[in-house]
């Protein structure tokens, strides 16, 4: 598995390059900004992008994606819980000084039980409402990795006071759907260093057991 993380834009999101050694097939996550540099990191390792993901519809993950989707022809792929939010672009750019990026349109909306696919790498997508409604983590069980986007962080959780946040959400999902994973999961958090299941179960001040 070939895996660049990047941290893009003004807010550092961790967009991630995932490709697949021998055929070359690739998938983007959060390609939030700096697409100059993530094209950069895709001909380096000569892959083709298949798929663009987006856990979530914040400026910061989403707001390259069309930049991206133009450079590649590959399909945006979004939980349409967040499309909602997709229309609130402009004000989310207000929020954070930022340039508004346009409009983002959505190839395809991705759920609960839905797989997504680069060459043989197989990601299942974790339907994990909380950070936003339509949040969604991939987790890589071949690689027994996790793309937790705003859901986990390394001893933090995403803020659940923005539209569409729940905190009783976000702790539900916590528990059913990535603690469920097993110690050893790679954990890379939408921001900030990585981590892993274990870690977090055992510290992450919001997830021990009182
Ligand atoms: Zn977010």
């Amino acid at each position: 598995m070939i895996h660049e993380i990047l941290p893009v834009g003004p807010l550092q999101c961790n967009c991630s390059v995932i490709g697949d050694e021998s055929t070359r097939e690739a998938m983007v996550i959060d390609p939030g900004d700096d697409i100059e540099d993530v094209l950069a990191l895709i001909r380096k390792h000569n892959l083709q992008v298949k798929q663009i993901v987006i856990t979530h519809a914040h400026i910061d993950h989403v707001g390259g994606a069309m930049k991206l989707r133009g450079a590649t022809g590959a399909p945006i792929l979004l939980n349409q819980n967040d499309y909602s939010l997709l229309k609130m672009l402009d004000l989310q750019a207000a929020w954070i000084g930022m340039e508004s990026p346009g409009k983002v349109e959505i190839d395809q909306s991705v759920g609960q039980a839905d797989t997504v696919r680069a060459g043989s790498l197989t990601a299942n997508v974790l339907h994990t409402p909380g950070h936003t409604e339509g949040s969604v983590c991939l987790y890589f069980p071949a690689e027994k990795k996790l793309i937790a986007g705003d859901t986990l962080f390394a001893g933090s959780i995403g803020r659940t006071d923005l539209p569409g946040g729940s905190f009783q959400k976000i702790i539900n999902s916590l528990h059913e759907k990535v603690l469920a994973l097993p110690d050893d999961t790679i954990v890379i958090p939408g921001h900030g260093e990585v981590t892993t299941i274990g870690d977090e179960r055992e510290s992450n001040p919001f997830l021990v057991k009182g």
